[in-house]
């Protein structure tokens, strides 16, 4: 399989998560900046190969055969990020754009060795599941801060937007996940938060809570 096909179907699962049924052509061209045209081709050739469902306009979901596939790519993709943050000092907003290289090693002897070696991790520097060898993931319990109502407290676990650009803005501030953010203000106007962080005060706008993943009241035990 091409690196190409290995991010279309990658593509295909993370715009399929939660919602079931087939994606459309114009939907993964435009998350992969490119040409339905090329989309359409490329659904083609997937489907030739068992790995996606595809008729002309009805869009694209994947096969039982896809989706492993594709679960094994973010595997390797979560791992890799795991593996930079923790043995090699990179930074939660550095990661990503190397995991993108890194996720297309083919050697399923170094991933299993990788896992082990970090001792199974659960889930990536961005509080994201890693599918174990057998497509299995936690999802954890979590909200968005944005709708929690006033006075919840709750521990940050994961990041929605895992841009750099969004993660250097969280780093500046001090917001990580394990911290225990509270709610002590909600502005009626635009929806941003006074939210208190050990024993800090912090001014954040509607769209940075709504990028912000929290777990209520539990703690934090990657
Ligand atoms: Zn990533």
């Amino acid at each position: 399989m091409t690196r190409s096909e290995e991010n279309y179907l990658k593509t295909i699962f993370h715009l399929g998560t939660g919602q079931g049924g087939a994606i459309s052509t114009n939907a993964i061209a435009q998350q992969m900046d490119t040409k339905p045209s090329s989309v359409t081709d490329m659904a083609k050739k997937l489907a030739d190969k068992g790995l996606v469902h595809y008729k002309k306009y009805q869009g694209v979901s994947l096969t039982t055969s896809g989706n492993r596939t594709a679960l094994s790519i973010i595997r390797k993709h979560r791992l890799w990020e795991v593996f930079l943050v923790q043995k090699l000092d990179f930074t939660w907003d550095e990661v990503h754009e190397v995991a993108e290289q890194l996720e297309h090693i083919k050697s399923e002897k170094l991933i299993d060795r990788l896992d082990a070696m970090l001792e199974f991790p659960r889930f990536d520097p961005h509080g994201d599941p890693i599918p174990t060898k057998e497509g299995k993931f936690l999802e954890r319990d979590k909200e968005l801060l944005s709708v929690l109502p006033l006075g919840s407290q709750g521990v940050c676990v994961g990041v929605k937007d895992s841009s750099a650009p969004f993660l250097k803005f969280l780093d500046k501030h001090g917001v990580a996940l394990g911290k225990t953010i509270e709610i002590l203000e909600k502005e009626d106007f635009d929806h941003s938060l006074l939210i208190g962080m050990e024993g800090k005060k912090l001014r954040i706008s509607h769209q940075i809570a709504s990028n912000l993943y929290v777990k209520k009241n539990e703690p934090w035990n990657h």
